[in-house]
């Protein structure tokens, strides 16, 4: 099957560094195979992704060298999740016809009052609280506010081999719980909205930080329960300071505004991410397709990669 990789960022502030990586190694991979480029924009919370912050994050891209086959604005308003509830309805329906989907009464406090433990993404492992509810208490509930809805997960093991990270196996019934998938303001969960896109945009590897790799088993139940094609994950190391600490979007400095500013051209910084991540020997400038050639898998580690202060002070 012909390689389709995709970068899907979340347009809710400027891209920094390690999402820059990320778009990088995702868009190497696909050329290196020869493969088609998408660009999704995960817009899901409207409020806070505007449209004028999508169109800084492709102009970023281009600036970088990272172009795409199909997607972003030329490609049109289905590759905004904002526009693509009736998408998500229809699957939405498939797990409710299976019997899957419950309606769920928590509020944030009340979730944080259980002393459910949470799981390290910072979400909370479900009791289960809501799933036994009478059809007379769910319409009790009704009238006070809107229920969230959530997906029944099986308690067994969902095993994968990460193309990065190696084996993962994860208990979604032990180690997670019931999860969302469509809030109580109607707006469809992450876990749905990227299985589905995935899935109907033709995406065969997934490339993103290693920071969404619990996400995955969720994912994975998600695209067997509904009968889809699951793409072959990359989990890659997430860029930290010299002291181990995750570089962010709070590292403001590290962000492409500030860096285009800086460099003024995009080769410099592909040259230091790149020795950084272990394509290259040694810091030189590089144009991104220049890459291309010898890029592999193999050589990226699976370790997070703490930037030598030397990089970090030529950044700042
Ligand atoms: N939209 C997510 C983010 O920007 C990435 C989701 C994914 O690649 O699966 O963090």
């Amino acid at each position: 099957m012909a390689v389709c990789g995709r970068f899907a960022p979340t347009p809710s502030g400027r891209i920094h560094l390690g999402n820059i990586l990320c778009a990088m190694l995702s868009w190497l991979s696909v050329r290196a195979a020869g493969g088609r480029y998408l660009l999704r924009i995960e817009d899901l919370d409207a409020m806070r992704c505007p449209r004028s912050l999508a169109d800084l994050i492709e102009d970023d891209l281009h600036w970088f060298g990272i172009d795409w086959d199909d997607g972003g604005s030329a490609g049109g308003e289905q590759w905004y999740q904002s526009t693509r509830s009736a998408v998500y309805d229809r699957y939405f329906a498939k797990l409710k016809q299976q019997g899957l989907i419950y309606p769920c009464f928590c509020s944030r406090a009340e979730l944080h009052a259980a002393q459910a433990p949470h799981r390290s993404d910072g979400t909370y492992i479900y009791a289960g609280t809501c799933r036994g509810l009478t059809p007379v208490q769910i319409a009790e509930k009704r009238k006070r506010r809107p229920p969230a809805a959530r997906v029944i997960v099986p308690d067994g093991e969902v095993h994968f081999v990460d193309g990065c990270q190696g084996s993962y196996t994860e208990n979604l019934a032990q180690d997670c719980g019931d999860f969302i998938i469509r809030r109580s303001d109607g707006v469809y969960g992450y876990q749905l909205a990227v299985v589905v896109d995935d899935a109907e945009m033709g995406v065969t590897e997934v490339v993103r930080g290693r920071d969404l790799l619990e996400s995955t088993p969720r994912q994975m139940y998600l695209y067997e329960t509904l009968g889809l094609d699951c793409p072959q994950f990359y989990h890659i190391p997430l860029l930290t300071a010299p002291d181990g600490r995750r570089l962010s979007k709070r590292d403001g400095d590290l962000d492409l505004g500030v860096l285009r500013e800086k460099f003024g051209r995009p080769e410099p910084i592909i040259g230091m991410l790149a020795a950084a991540i272990g394509l290259r020997p040694t810091i030189q400038p590089v144009a991104l397709r220049e890459l291309v050639a010898d890029f592999s898998w193999d050589k990226i580690p699976q370790q997070d990669i703490a930037l030598p202060p030397e990089i970090l002070q030529r950044v700042q």
